[in-house]
C-alpha cells in the first residue's frame, strides 16, 4: 500500500519505519530534515511537501505535536491546506493527540470534500512506537476503522474503536489525565517515604505489591536508579515530554470545562506539570516531575 506519513518526531520516526518493515510504500514529510534522511535510510522515500508526500497516496498518516498542528496541516492558515490536494480521496488517519473539538472540525472539512478522517491517538510511548505495540484509540465511521485497521497493526496491538470523530480523543484525553495523576501521586509517595529514610527501591517494591501499585510505579518508576532502562535512569532524557504532559492535561481541562465535568485531580496535575515546565523542564521526559518533590534535597 502506498502510505504517506507526515510528522517524524519521537514517535512518528518508529511508527513510519514500522510501516516500512511491513512492506509498504512509505513517503515522508516533516519540516526537520534529519527527520527524513533518517526514514529514508530505513527505506522509505522523503517529499518536499506534505502535498508531494500524500500524491497517489491510499492513506495518509499524521503525527503532530498539537491542535494548531493539524489544523494548520490539513485546514491551512488562509483556508488552503492539505485536505485540498487529496482529490484522490485516500484515507486520512490523525494519530496526534489533540482536542476532540479540534478532530471534529477536521473531520467536518473533510467529509465536506468526501474524504474519510478518522482521530487514532495512540498510547504506549517511545518504546510501544519503537517495538510495534501501541495502542490506538480511533474515532471515525465503521468503514474508516476497518480500512484502517490492517495499516494500524503494522504499528500496534490493541486497535479500539471508541466511536465518532473526536471520542478517539475524548478516551486518550481521559487515559493521559489518569497517567498525570498516577505519576504525580507516584512521585508524592517516593519522597515522602525517601524524606523518612527508606529506600526508594524498597519502598517501589512494598507498594509494588501492595494497594498502591499502578502504571506509573510498576513500569515508569520516576526515581533515578530504581528501574533499569526506565528515563529516570538516563537523567530524564527522552520519552515523553513534560511540554506533551502538560499539553493533555490542558485538553482535559478544557473539556471539562465545556462540558461542567470536575476534575480536581486532574486540575491539580495540570497546575504541578505546568510549573515543573516553568521551572525549565518541559523538554524532559514527564517522570521528571519527580524533581519538584526532591527540591532543596541537599540544603
Ligand atoms: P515531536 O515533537 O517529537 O514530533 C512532532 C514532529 O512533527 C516534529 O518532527 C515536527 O518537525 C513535525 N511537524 C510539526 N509540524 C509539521 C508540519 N506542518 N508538517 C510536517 N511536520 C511537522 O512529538 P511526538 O513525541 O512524536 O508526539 C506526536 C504526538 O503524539 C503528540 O500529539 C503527542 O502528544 C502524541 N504522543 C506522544 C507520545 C510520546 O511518548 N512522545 C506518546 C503518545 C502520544
Amino acid at each position: 500500500m502506498k502510505i504517506a506519513f507526515i510528522g517524524l518526531g519521537n514517535m512518528g520516526t518508529p511508527m513510519a519505519t514500522n510501516l516500512v518493515g511491513a512492506g509498504h510504500e512509505v513517503v515522508v514529510f516533516d519540516l526537520v530534515e534529519s527527520a527524513m534522511a533518517a526514514l529514508e535510510k530505513e527505506g522509505a522515500r522523503r517529499a518536499e511537501s506534505a502535498e508531494s508526500a500524500c500524491a497517489g497516496a491510499e492513506v495518509v498518516i499524521s503525527m503532530l505535536p498539537a491542535g494548531v498542528h493539524v489544523r494548520g496541516l490539513y485546514l491551512g492558515a488562509d483556508g488552503q491546506g492539505l485536505l485540498d490536494a487529496l482529490g484522490h480521496k485516500p484515507l486520512i488517519i490523525d494519530a496526534s493527540t489533540i482536542s476532540p473539538d479540534d478532530a471534529r472540525i477536521v473531520g467536518e472539512a473533510a467529509a465536506e470534500r468526501g474524504l474519510s478522517y478518522l482521530d487514532a491517538p495512540v498510547s504506549g510511548g517511545i518504546g510501544g512506537a519503537k517495538a510495534g505495540t501501541l495502542t490506538f484509540i480511533v474515532g471515525g465511521d465503521e468503514a474508516g476503522f476497518e480500512q484502517a485497521k490492517p495499516v494500524l497493526e503494522c504499528m500496534g496491538r490493541n486497535i479500539f474503536h471508541a466511536g465518532r470523530i473526536g471520542d478517539g480523543q475524548v478516551a486518550k484525553i481521559c487515559n493521559n489525565m489518569l497517567l498525570g495523576i498516577l505519576m504525580s501521586g507516584t512521585a508524592e509517595a517516593l519522597a515522602l517515604g525517601v524524606k523518612n529514610g527508606l529506600d526508594p527501591a524498597v519502598l517501589s517494591e512494598i507498594m509494588k505489591q501492595s494497594s498502591g501499585g499502578n502504571w506509573a510505579l510498576n513500569v515508569y518508576n520516576p526515581w533515578p536508579g530504581v528501574m533499569e532502562g526506565s528515563a529516570a535512569s538516563r537523567d530524564y532524557q527522552g520519552g515523553f515530554l513534560t511540554d506533551l504532559m502538560a499539553k493533555d492535561l490542558g485538553l482535559a481541562w478544557e473539556l471539562a470545562l465545556k462540558t461542567r465535568a470536575g476534575v480536581p485531580m486532574g486540575s491539580q496535575a495540570r497546575n504541578l506539570f505546568a510549573l515543573h515546565s516553568a521551572q525549565g523542564n518541559g523538554g524532559l521526559d514527564f517522570s521528571s516531575i519527580q524533581k519538584l518533590y526532591r527540591a532543596g534535597e541537599d540544603d
